[in-house]
């Protein structure tokens, strides 16, 4: 089964694009954590994206199509996959359609509030980059991670300015997907303003594990 998670940044696809990576033993794709991670790295794709991702804005559509063309083609994506966070343009969503045209997509729905709320509470873990939210879901020991004992961190674009260019990038650019979507009949909405395991229960049900 491939899968495309669709929402604004703070919808939670990343949370349940990992617990469904797990239970279906199909990979997560995040293109923003493929991004995040060549920054790191300061690979020549870190150094080209750096300033662009800091302030919120999306990286070009030949640069990202062509990563997520090369990920695609991975043997861990012979049993399906999850793709979060992209597509995020219409370009994007055409290119794909080209690649892959046999996708599921999902649409989080939730509303503005919760989500400056999610993203200005987020930390991330700098070693194995786990999700958590000083608010609805704090780590045991403040500042370190559960997981693997990393440090946390606040990433650079989710920093207030950032948050509301994203959501703005968002609602012009990736917004129209939805109907791109609902009208060749590939979408589902599902009601992400909830707690991540009451999301996945629906997500079970509307796609039982094959
Ligand atoms: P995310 O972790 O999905 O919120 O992505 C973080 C950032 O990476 C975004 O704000 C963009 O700057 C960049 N990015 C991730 N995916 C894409 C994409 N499909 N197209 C363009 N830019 C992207």
């Amino acid at each position: 089964m491939n899968f495309i998670f669709l929402g604004p940044p703070g919808a939670g696809k990343g949370t349940l694009a990992a617990q469904v990576a797990e239970e279906y033993g199909i990979p997560h794709i995040s293109t923003g954590d493929i991004f995040r991670a060549a920054i790191k790295n300061q690979t020549p794709l870190g150094v080209k994206v750096k300033a662009i991702i800091d302030a919120g804005g999306l990286v070009s559509d030949e640069i990202t199509c062509e990563l997520v063309d090369e990920r695609l083609k991975k043997d861990d994506c012979k049993k399906g996959f999850i793709l979060d966070g992209f597509p995020r343009t219409i370009p994007q969503a055409e290119a794909l359609e080209k690649i892959c045209p046999d996708v599921q997509v999902v649409n989080f729905e939730v509303n503005n509030d919760l989500i400056i709320a999610r993203l200005s509470n987020r930390r991330v873990c700098k070693s194995c980059g786990q999700n958590y939210n000083v608010k609805f879901l704090p780590p045991k020991t403040e500042g370190i991670c559960d997981k693997c004992g990393g440090e946390l961190y606040t990433r650079d674009d989710d920093k207030l300015e950032s948050i509301t260019h994203r959501l703005e990038v968002y609602r012009e650019q990736t917004e129209p997907l939805i109907n791109f979507y609902r009208n060749i009949n590939k979408l589902t909405d599902i009601d992400s303003a909830r707690d991540s395991s009451l999301v996945l229960v629906d997500f079970k049900k509307l796609f039982p594990a094959k």
